[in-house]
């Protein structure tokens, strides 16, 4: 977890390396449905677009999908997903069905002015049409009104682990690995 620009599919592709497991990015599954112009994609492209979360129970019919694939069978990172309350309640449901068991959450936090500046530097070579000052204000927002609760969530679960977003890409990748030994 993080708010937009932290580096969380950044980091998420080297913990995928590292542990040799799949990384699943609800972001990026849901813009591979929208290129390919997929009911969920047409459905889910209003709320990218404004930098609003797309209705939980889609994101949950998906994952719930997804998470039963064979390649999730030797261990996932969820990146972007869950993002409210109600889909860390549907998340724990589905891995109690399928005998999944969570190892712990990761909260990468960094200053908001800095990545607010990162993300619009982003803008300019990602070609992601979200990534755009009004709309990167708005994913920000929406990070803290929605999904920074999910904090005290997995907290109260004990999973959480806090690390410090800001340095180079392997400082913090080194640091991911650290809280998880
Ligand atoms: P970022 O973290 O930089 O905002 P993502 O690629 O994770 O980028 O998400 C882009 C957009 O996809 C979000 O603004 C939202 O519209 C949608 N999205 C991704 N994951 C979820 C989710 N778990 N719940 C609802 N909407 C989501």
């Amino acid at each position: 977890m993080g708010p937009p620009g932290v580096g969380k599919g950044t980091q998420a592709t080297n913990l995928k390396d590292h542990y040799d497991i799949i990384h699943l990015s609800t972001g990026d599954i849901l813009r591979a449905e929208l290129s390919a112009e997929t009911e969920l994609g047409i459905r889910a492209k209003k709320y990218m677009d404004a930098g609003e979360l797309v209705p939980d129970a889609l994101l949950l019919t998906m994952m719930e999908q997804r998470l039963q694939q064979d390649d999730c069978e030797r261990g996932y990172l969820l990146d972007g997903f869950p993002r409210t309350i109600l889909q860390a309640e549907g998340l724990t449901k589905i891995l109690t069905e399928l005998g999944h068991q969570l190892d712990a959450a990761v909260s990468l936090y960094a200053n908001e002015d800095e990545l607010i500046n990162r993300l619009i530097l982003r803008g300019k070579t990602s070609g992601r049409s979200d990534d755009t000052e009004d709309v990167i204000k708005q994913r920000q927002k929406v990070y803290w009104d929605a999904t920074a609760p999910l904090l005290d969530y997995y907290q109260k679960l004990n999973l959480l682990q806090k690390v410090d977003g800001l340095g180079t890409i392997p400082e913090i990748t080194e640091r991911i690995i650290e809280v998880l030994r």
